[in-house]
């Protein structure tokens, strides 16, 4: 592997999609795509010839390219990650579109947001960008995501307050106007836990038939939300019935259900009544 063309070549012959091979070479170079393509006859030096394998191996035996390169864009923000994380979904997109939307129209000077299970702090650190005037508390049981999350909030400068906490024990006696979450959602006998297996399993799948966390975050809700407050939950797409089922006994009105980008049913939320 002697120049940016050799290295390209051998992360097709190692099966690395070509965006991805560009993505790190761009990483590892520190220059864009664009400057890739028309230097790619550029020599590589030692360090670079030395890493470039070890990071395409990596690839190629499926880690996330998020991980390779510790960063992932979303919702327009570039945001750290590690493998103490899940990798920021475009599909989680869509519940902060809708939540947006409806901060947007909300009358309340500074609505109280609460986003369970944060991770790297993706939705948190996405509803006060696009909200300023959100009060956004964002929890999580790991501490090494709050350590995550505190690192993005910090170099993007966007406040949000976070709390190490197993779902609502940090929480009790709080009420908010809004409380959202894309929480473990995969069942526990899911074959796609197989291609997930470089993600941290406790944000993937609470086990048994994967809706044992939205259970528990649908029955501690009535209790943490303000009258008319909103719950928003990313879900699995084949979940949406359960979900709109499980707010329904609960009191919860206007239990509406939006698709991912993919035209999968994703996210289902209600209006406390
Ligand atoms: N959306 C993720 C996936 O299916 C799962 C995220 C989750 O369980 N919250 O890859």
């Amino acid at each position: 592997m002697k120049t940016i063309a050799d290295a390209l070549t051998q992360a097709r012959a190692a099966g690395v999609e070509r965006l991805d091979a560009l993505m790190l070479l761009a990483h590892v170079l520190k220059q864009s795509r664009t400057w890739l393509l028309a230097n790619d006859d550029v020599p590589l030096n030692g360090n670079q010839t030395q890493t470039l394998p070890s990071l395409l191996a990596r690839r190629a035996a499926g880690e996330p390219l998020a991980y390779l390169i510790g960063e992932k864009e979303f919702h327009g923000l570039m945001l750290l990650v590690s493998p103490d994380v899940l990798v920021p979904r475009p599909d989680t997109e869509t519940l902060v579109d809708w939540a947006l939307e409806l901060l947007g129209n909300s009358n309340i000077a500074a609505p109280a947001v609460l986003d369970m299970g944060t991770g790297s702090g993706a939705i948190a650190l996405a509803l006060k960008n696009g909200a300023p005037q959100s009060r956004v508390t964002a929890l999580d049981v790991s501490e090494q995501a709050l350590a995550i999350a505190r690192d993005n909030a910090l170099r993007l400068q966007v406040d949000v307050q976070l709390l190490h906490s197993d779902w609502w024990q940090a929480v009790e006696g709080q009420r908010f106007d809004m409380i959202v979450s894309n929480p473990p959602y995969i069942a526990g006998d899911d074959h796609h836990l197989a291609a997930l297996r470089h993600e941290p399993t406790l944000a993937l799948t609470p086990g048994g038939d994967g809706l044992d966390a939205l259970r528990h975050i649908i029955d501690g809700a009535p209790q943490h939300l303000q009258a008319q407050g909103w719950l928003l939950l990313e879900h699995g797409h084949d979940q949406a019935q359960a979900v709109a089922a499980l707010l329904r006994e609960r009191h919860f009105a206007s239990v509406t259900t939006r698709h991912d980008l993919g035209g999968n049913a994703r996210c289902t939320g209600g209006r406390l009544s």
